[in-house]
This record gives structure tokens, sequence and C-alpha cells, in this order.
């Protein structure tokens, strides 16, 4: 199949709601990655987008809409605490799980009784999903098991020759995927950290809980997000997280970087980038600039793999606010692999 490339202008984006009404996939930007979207409605569509990626078909995927309106054909019963954290966060990056109505495909939601559902705050998505009907699912528009795509390039090194078209935004503004929150259950949880932080849920909602797996791989536990418990967001070389003291992080990285005989390549901040004397150095940005940080990862990963680079030491951040999101992407990256430095090793 020939992949076509749009631009985002009114006839690009005709042209995708074309192709999306008549069954086919396309690729388009949101603030936080590019989706890969099909109508869903159609269940060729949903089967189409998980060939296309070579996702497991058990993993469910969002549906997109540009209004409130649109919520009747997807969910039976809407809940309360969706009105009120769409009136805080929506347009935005978080994604809501309620209940599902049977017309919904079980393609779409991978078999589950619940939904997921995202307004994304992206004038060119909002314009594609009215357009295309109201009702666009779409997984991260990357082959299964890569990272993210936060510039349409990203799309097509996985997906050219796969999907029908991509819509070319240019680079997205937060680079990783919304937040999931479960509101299918008595309390609300975290499936997955974004964006939209555990405080700015309770702010809203009260009592939050957070699935416990999402800092931990705990053997005995499934995540409750199908999707969290895949492999995920993986650069092609094994990836290790460095914690300790800043001074005792960069002895640790050139020490192991000396002493390998692998390409190797290093995570980092604009305060320890020139402190690193070998391996290919890569920094995330400035270190309290978590925006930057999230927005570089995914970018960084592909630009090693790129590179042919086989072992990757990253620097760590505090897993607190928008860092939950951050650190749970790195060690996801990492397979949990952390490296404890300093004399006072636990
Ligand atoms: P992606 O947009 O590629 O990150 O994939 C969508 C994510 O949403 C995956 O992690 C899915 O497992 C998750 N998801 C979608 N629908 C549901 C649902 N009904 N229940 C739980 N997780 C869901
Ligand atoms: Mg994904």
């Amino acid at each position: 199949m020939m992949t076509l490339e749009l631009k985002e202008d009114e006839t690009s984006i005709h042209k995708a709601a074309a192709i999306l009404r008549e069954g086919g996939l396309v690729a388009f930007p949101t603030e936080t990655v590019y989706g890969l979207g099909g109508d869903a409605f159609n269940p060729d569509s949903a089967r189409r987008i998980y060939a296309a990626k070579g996702r497991p078909s058990d993993n469910p995927l969002i549906v997109h809409i540009a209004d409130m309106e649109s919520l009747d054909r997807l969910c039976p019963r809407i809940p309360e605490r969706l009105h009120l954290l769409a009136d805080a966060f929506w347009p935005g990056p978080l994604t809501m799980i309620v209940e599902k109505r049977p017309e919904l495909p079980s393609e779409t939601t991978g078999g589950l009784d619940t939904v997921a559902i995202r307004m994304p705050h992206h004038e060119t998505a909002l314009a594609l999903i009215r357009e295309a009907g109201g009702y666009i699912a779409a997984p991260s528009a990357n082959a299964s098991g890569r990272p993210s795509p936060t510039l349409a390039s990203h799309v097509w090194e996985d997906l050219n020759g796969r999907i029908d078209a991509i819509l070319d935004g240019g680079e997205v503004g937060i680079g990783v995927e919304s937040t999931i929150v479960d509101l299918s259950g008595e309390v609300p949880t975290i499936l997955r950290p974004g964006y939209i932080t555990e405080e700015m849920l309770s702010r809203v909602l009260g009592e939050v809980s957070v699935d416990p797996t999402l800092m931990h791989p705990d053997a005995t536990a499934r995540p409750k997000a199908p999707g969290m418990r895949y492999r995920h967001y993986a650069p092609k070389g094994s990836m290790q997280l460095v914690e300790g003291e800043a001074a005792d992080v960069t002895a640790e990285i050139n020490r192991r970087i000396r002493e390998s005989s692998l390409r190797c390549g290093v995570l980092c901040t604009d305060e320890t980038k020139a402190l690193y004397e070998g391996g290919l150095v890569r920094s995330l940005g400035n270190r309290n600039d978590l925006s930057s940080i999230a927005l570089q990862l995914y970018r960084a990963l592909r630009e090693f793999d790129k590179e042919g680079i086989e072992e990757i030491y990253s620097e760590s951040f505090p897993a607190e606010g928008f860092g939950q999101a951050v650190m749970n992407r790195m060690l996801k990256a990492a397979g949990y692999r952390i490296l404890k430095t300093g004399g006072n090793k636990q």
C-alpha cells in the first residue's frame, strides 16, 4: 500500500477524513503523541489498526471525540465524575474509562465492556474527528513495542506502506501518552500516568488511587490497562536507569562506558552533559524542565536506535507530579532495570 503524506491544510484534512470514513487508517498529530486512527464504529478499521501496528488484539484502543454530545453513542450512563474531569481537563491529555454501549464494536475495545475516551487538545485532530464522523479509534502510531512517535517522521519509519496516510503536524507538544483514569469502578484509578497528574485529578475528584503496578513490575499483579502489560516504549539497545547523587551517577556511567565493548549511549541533562567522557551523549533538556525531558525522551531513544546504540544509561528523575509519567516510561523502556549508586545502596 502507498502511504500518502499529507500536510495540515483543509484539503488534506478533508482527504484524511474521507479515508477514515471508508475504513482506512490515518496517522494524525495530537498534543500527546501521534495517533493511528480508524473509524471507531467500524470493526474492520480496528482489525486493520492491530495488523498495521503488530499489536495484540486484546489491547483496546482509545476513542477520540470532538464534543461532549458524542459521549451518548459510546456509553449508556455518563458518570458525574466524567463531567467534572471533562470540565477541568478536556480537550486535553486525559483519557477516561467508562462502561460502553453494546453498539460500539468489541474489536475497538479489545473485547472489554468498557471504553476509553479522550477529547484531544489539538486543532487538526479535532477537525479530523469532526469530519470523519465524530469517533476515531486510535492507539499511538508506532509499531507495537517501539517508542511512541512525537514527529511524523517517526510514524513514517514504523508504518510506511502499512497505513493509508500520515497527517504531518510537526512535533507534538507533550511527548508522552495521555493519563488514563478508570471511572468504571468505585474509586477512580490511574492506569497510566501522564501530563494530568494524580494531584490534579484528586483536586477535582477527591480520592484517586493509582494502579500499584505502574512504577514497579509485579509478577503477581496484572496492570489494569492491558497495554501496560506489554513490553513497550522500548529502544533496541538495552537500557538501565542509574539512581543516586548526581556525582555518583556520572562516575558510575563513565566507569561502565569505559569498561564496555559495546556502543553506549547516555541520556542526561544540560547540567551534566559535559561530564560524560564517552558514548553518544544526549541531553533531554534542563533537569528542572520536565516538559522538555518528556518531549525529548522517545525522540532520543529513536535516535539511539538509528545510531546502533547497544547499551543505554539514563539519569533518573523524581517520580513526582509529571515526573511520575516520565519515570514510568523510562522504567518501561529500561525493563525496570535500575542501578543504585553511592555508599547507601538499598
Ligand atoms: P495507546 O494509545 O497506544 O497508548 O493505547 C491505548 C491504551 O489505553 C492502552 O494502554 C490500553 O490498554 C488502554 N485502554 C484502552 N481502553 C481501555 C479500557 N477499556 N480499559 C483499560 N485500559 C484501556
Ligand atoms: Mg501505545
